[in-house]
């Protein structure tokens, strides 16, 4: 496995791997949702590329930049044991030189709503500028995203369509704990009280699907039941959403797949999650 700083290091390296090359970008403190996301890019190409690169402009609130675990040696090991080709962890400078005055801007709802409106717009800017230099950089045939930051994938998405990336996104499950808590490097800050507490979040996404697989569509009922899960554990919302899973749009009536997404604060650390739910098929006349 090599390690590299440079995006010309990286180009080097990269001049003469086997295709196809398969491209994992993180922001380091590596679990077991990267590590699913490495071995599905393990399977399906020649070379592995990872990226360990903490992005300071997609940070937008004071103090989690400097909060964002670190420790690149133990990320290096996890990497060798996933069979990872390439790591590359470039210094801020390399990314963002003296100077730097060039932002991929998103716009419209995909970028404006849910962690784009909690975050400011400069989050989905900060993750489109990064993830196109990051792109550029590797040239992978196919990049993987964690289902886990749906918003996320379906933002890069946009990007890749928009200016023509000649790369395909492949969208990967969410990993969870035992208790469904869906894998984060934020984990690791909650106390153990409110890691325990945690499990609500995906019980509260699953009380909107048992609700919607037991007939309900109203999207105002379901996000009732979806709060009062959380209020019971003393859970602070942040945003609970049912949306459209493509546009973002609001969707009033589960008659069609949707995203339910939602961010919480457990004892001041901020959590996402997300499910994808599909209502269930009316059984079909008799006869047809
Ligand atoms: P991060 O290092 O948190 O920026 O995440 C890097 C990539 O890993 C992103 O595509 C995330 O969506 C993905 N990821 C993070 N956590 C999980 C998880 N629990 N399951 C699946 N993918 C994840």
């Amino acid at each position: 496995m090599r390690v590299v700083r440079t995006i010309a290091q990286l180009r080097a390296v990269l001049a003469g791997a086997e295709r196809p090359v398969g491209f994992v970008p993180t922001m380091g403190a590596l679990h077991e949702g990267h590590l699913s996301l490495l071995r599905t890019a393990r399977s399906g190409n020649s070379t592995v590329v990872l990226s360990i690169f903490v992005n300071p402009t997609q940070f937008t609130e004071a103090g989690d930049l400097d909060a964002y675990p670190r420790d690149e040696p133990r990320d290096r090991e996890l990497a060798a044991a996933a069979g990872v080709d390439v790591v590359f962890a470039p210094e801020p400078g390399e990314l963002y030189p003296d100077g730097f005055a060039t932002t991929v801007g998103v716009s419209g709802r995909v970028a404006e709503s849910l962690e784009g409106a909690a975050r400011g717009r400069a989050h989905f800017d900060g993750v489109a500028t990064v993830v196109v230099k990051l792109l550029l950089a590797v040239a992978p045939d196919t990049a993987y995203f964690g289902a886990k930051d749906a918003q996320q994938a379906i933002v890069v998405r946009r990007v890749v369509a928009d200016l023509g990336l000649p790369v395909r996104i492949e969208l990967c499950p969410t990993s969870r704990d035992p208790d469904g808590v869906a894998r984060s490097s934020r984990n690791a800050r909650l106390a153990p009280e409110d890691r325990r507490r945690a499990a609500a979040i995906p019980r509260a996404l699953g009380t909107v699907r048992d609700a919607v697989a037991g007939g309900e569509t109203g999207s105002a009922a379901l996000l009732a039941l979806g709060r009062s899960a959380l209020a019971a554990e003393g859970i602070e919302v942040e945003y609970l959403a049912i949306v459209d899973p493509e546009t973002l749009d609001v969707v009033d009536e589960v008659d069609r797949p949707v995203l339910v997404a939602l961010a919480v604060r457990v004892g001041g650390v901020r959590l996402i999650d997300n499910i994808g739910i599909a209502p269930p098929v009316p059984p079909s006349p008799r006869g047809e």
